[in-house]
């Protein structure tokens, strides 16, 4: 699989981090033939910036881990 390449990355040219200025939800919807480009409540996921319906948990049907600081909970136990 290929990366698509944007235009918007090179259209602000004075961004030199190399990533645009917002974030949007990087998920291809392969129905919508489209990225889903969703820009509320984006965070940024090791597999890309993904919005809360498109989390690498959210699309195994897992639940989301709240942001926050700190580790969750269950890992003082171990
Ligand atoms: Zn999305």
């Amino acid at each position: 699989m290929t990366t698509p390449t944007t235009t918007a990355e090179a259209a602000e040219g004075s961004d030199t981090s190399g990533l645009p200025a917002w974030r949007e939800c990087r998920h291809w919807d392969g129905a919508q033939g489209q990225y889903c480009k969703q820009v509320d409540g984006v965070r940024q996921y090791v597999t890309g910036d993904r919005c809360p319906t498109h989390t690498p948990n959210a699309l195994q049907g897992r639940p989301e881990v709240p942001p926050g600081p700190g580790w969750p909970v269950h890992r003082e136990a171990a």
